[in-house]
């Protein structure tokens, strides 16, 4: 996800923070210093960090159950409405995707629980909506802001927890693409009322919330109705076998004549062996070139690590390697490992348009 940092690295998978949720934890600081004078700031701060471990807790459950379906969890990002954690893939059969969705939800509630049992926390409703307030007391603030995560993740609508019940439940009578575009039009729905209510209300984070939610559940749609429309095709019908290779010890003035000379906008690196060494994108030639000059070697400048798969792999395989954006192509090669073709995302998207008909 673009406008997000890693921080860390928590039972295999890497935390991450975006930048609104920076925003949302520099706005509660700011608004107790207004408010309170750099005391409630501090105490707020500590507000501040123990809602990031509620936040990561809650994405742990989701994580951690989804491994018990031996689902792997790469990253997990912190956002305003509570982060996300990114799943290799999400669970197929419904009722596995409602269990996943719910962990989360079912942690911040046992954290409530303990809060209000154990510790004595008493829940404030006026609290959910005055975080910054310093008379709601500490551990109050906490317990609320974990009911808060709770409710608020269980909206049934796109991208939140309850869109994920919600579009597995649809999915078993509608199917996953058709499921899916429903809990995201919900969620499209919700996005509209927060921003209205975040505008009337001069509430910029709510603002925020809803831009952020109508993009992911567009975003969702997409990757769902691609997916689908993949199923049944294999690597060696999408990927690309009419190509120009450049060489580890090529210059990047001999890639730059390549740029011009074709019109690929990414150059596979095969080593003497037959193997991919890397690839080079047009961008990187060109950032290449500014910083180092047009003699130094194509193996400087070249994106390492490309994923590599089989030609009877599937497509759905290739798109999670391409999914996070980390790597431009991925390779495909013989039973030998040896190199003989590449799949972007775009020319999986000139195969869909092209050799898959319309259908709704
Ligand atoms: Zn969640």
């Amino acid at each position: 996800m673009t406008w997000s940092f890693p921080i860390g690295r928590l039972f295999g998978s890497e935390l991450r923070v975006h930048a609104t949720f920076l925003l949302l934890l520099a706005w509660i600081a700011t608004s107790a210093w207004v408010a309170g004078g750099p005391e409630a700031a501090l105490v707020n701060t500590g507000l501040v960090v123990a809602i990031f471990a509620c936040v990561v807790a809650h994405e742990f459950g989701h994580a951690l159950m989804a491994r018990r379906f031996g689902i792997v969890t790469p990253d997990i990002t912190l956002l305003p409405i509570g982060g996300m954690a990114r799943l290799e893939r999400m669970p197929e059969d419904p009722g596995q995707e409602v269990l996943v969705a719910l962990a989360g939800p079912a942690v911040n509630v046992v954290i409530w629980l303990v809060l209000t049992l154990a510790l004595g926390a008493t829940t404030r409703l006026d609290a959910l909506v005055a975080l910054d307030d310093p008379a709601a007391g500490f551990l109050g603030r906490v317990a609320s802001i974990n009911l808060f995560l709770a409710a608020f993740n269980l909206i049934p609508a796109f991208p939140m927890d309850g869109g994920r019940v919600l579009r597995a439940l649809l999915s078993i009578r509608l199917g996953r693409v058709r499921a899916t575009r429903s809990a995201a039009t919900a969620g499209q729905v919700v996005s509209f009322l927060f921003a209205f209510v975040g505008l009337t209300s001069g509430n910029l984070i709510l603002v925020l919330i809803a831009i952020f939610i109508f993009m992911a559940a567009a975003a969702e749609t997409s990757d769902v109705a691609l997916r689908d429309r993949a199923r049944g095709a294999f690597a060696r019908d999408v990927m690309i076998t009419t190509f120009e290779t450049l060489a580890p010890d090529d210059t990047l003035d001999t890639a730059a004549n390549a740029v011009v000379r074709t019109t690929q906008a990414e150059f596979p690196v095969k080593d003497p062996q037959g193997h991919v060494a890397g690839l080079l994108t047009r961008q990187a030639i060109i950032a290449g070139i500014e910083r180092d000059g047009r003699m130094t070697p194509v193996a400087r400048a070249m994106t390492t690590g490309i994923p590599e798969v089989g030609l009877r792999d599937p497509v759905d395989a290739v798109l999670g390697h391409l999914g996070d954006g980390a790597v431009p192509a991925v390779a495909v090669v013989d039973g030998n490992g040896a190199f003989i073709g590449y799949v972007t995302r775009e020319n999986i998207g000139e195969w869909m348009a092209l050799s898959v008909p319309a259908r709704d």
